[in-house]
């Protein structure tokens, strides 16, 4: 049931539905694509987002916080998967605190406000930038992933201000960068020390709660061969002969394949909010003439798997199997791939965790499902809860 100061926050928000969506289209117009590999920040919007965060977050009375990362100072919490060598100069992070009367819990709302890029423009329908409007949506790129939900968490907080509700506990709004490559403005926050008892990251989850992610290694199997010329006739590799490194690979891909088949139905390999383990080749890189034997593939791939799988179980399985498939083959048993990958880790909570049960019962009260889901990809915040003090307690 809600109760009427809830009921006072949700009219405030329907009445003034309008504002929510220029806010969001405000956020839109910024260009704040994630810089790729190796480069930087470009364009000025990233500052000129912050700076349109921090005067709102400052009209709201928050405390600020507001500074440039330097990766240096975040070497202490680096794992394996980190991607710590990027340049963030120009890419601000934005801290507010809102202090409770300090009676309550206290509750960190994050959300990145970079975004991925927009591909090819001509495939649009709209500005990628332009936040147009067509039958009650909102077009952008970050609409959904996730300056929707940074205009949503901070239009919440504005009308339960408005709505003369007092915060019994404190709210902390991180709004960071660079979620969709390293992490890094998650990670800088806590480093910090900004923490909660609870932390809510409005991504978009179709309006479910998010208790379980994957988690897995990403890294790459180097199959060898010999250089040789393709059209000449070859002896035998034992007797000095070219070997083509893309045949071996192939051998190699079908035996993930395998992998990925067996551990679809192992029940080691079952959770309630996940799919099973699974490997899959997304990069292959081999061959450099059109008449020379290849002497070398990279095949990239990606393991994922649910928590309960180890970095060690996960690592010895794509292993033997890949000794497995050598051993039958004299050139690869000579001449063993080599497999190097970055773990990162898959977490879960429990989907009886108090800040579970408030979000769904929250969504559920306005008539809409909502239920406990898992995430088949990697999602920054909830990576760092595993290793950081990202959560009280
Ligand atoms: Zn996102």
């Amino acid at each position: 049931m809600l109760t009427d100061r809830e009921r006072k926050v949700l009219t405030l928000i329907d009445e003034n539905k309008e504002e929510t969506i220029e806010y969001l289209r405000k956020l839109l117009g910024f260009k704040t694509v994630t810089p790729a590999d190796g480069k930087k920040a470009e364009s000025g919007d990233y500052r000129k987002l912050q700076d349109f965060i921090y005067k709102t977050l400052g009209e709201m009375d928050f405390e600020l916080d507001r500074w440039e990362i330097d990766t240096s100072q975040l070497e202490k919490f680096t794992e394996p998967g980190d991607k710590l060598n990027r340049d963030l100069g120009g890419m601000p992070v934005v801290v507010g605190m809102l202090k409770g009367g300090g009676a309550g819990k206290s509750l960190i709302l994050n959300g990145h406000y970079d975004v991925v890029p927009s591909g090819i423009l001509t495939n649009w329908k709209h500005d990628p930038f332009g936040g147009e409007i067509e039958n009650n949506k909102v077009f952008g790129r970050g609409a959904c992933d996730m300056k929707g939900g940074i205009a949503a968490m901070l239009q919440a907080v504005r009308y339960i201000q408005q709505a003369g509700i007092p915060l019994k506990g404190d709210v902390i709004v991180e709004i960071v960068p660079d979620e969709e490559s390293s992490g890094i403005g998650t990670l800088a926050c806590c480093e910090k020390g900004f923490k909660a008892d609870a932390a809510i990251i409005p991504e978009p989850t179709n309006m479910n709660v998010l208790v379980a992610m994957r988690g897995g290694l990403s890294g790459k199997i180097t199959v060898f061969g010999r250089a040789g010329h393709a059209d000449m006739s070859q002896p035998h590799w034992s007797e000095g002969g070219a070997v083509n490194a893309i045949s071996k690979a192939v051998k190699i891909i079908q035996a993930l394949e395998e992998l990925t088949d067996e551990w679809r139905n192992r029940a080691d390999k079952q959770h309630k909010f996940l799919d099973p383990d699974m490997i899959m080749p997304t990069v292959i890189r081999g061959g450099d003439w059109p008449v020379t034997y290849p002497e070398k593939v990279d095949i990239v791939f990606l393991a994922d798997c649910i928590p309960m799988t180890s970095e060690a179980n996960l690592r010895k399985e794509i292993e033997e199997k890949i000794t497995s498939v050598a051993n039958t083959d004299p050139w690869m048993k000579e001449h063993p791939p080599k497999l190097e990958a970055q773990w990162y880790h898959g977490i879960e909570i429990d989907e009886n965790e108090a800040i579970v049960k408030t979000c769904m019962e929250a969504v559920r009260e306005l008539g809409i499902e909502s239920k406990p889901a898992g995430m088949g990809s990697i999602v920054d915040p909830f990576v760092k809860t595993a290793t950081l003090p990202f959560l009280r307690g």
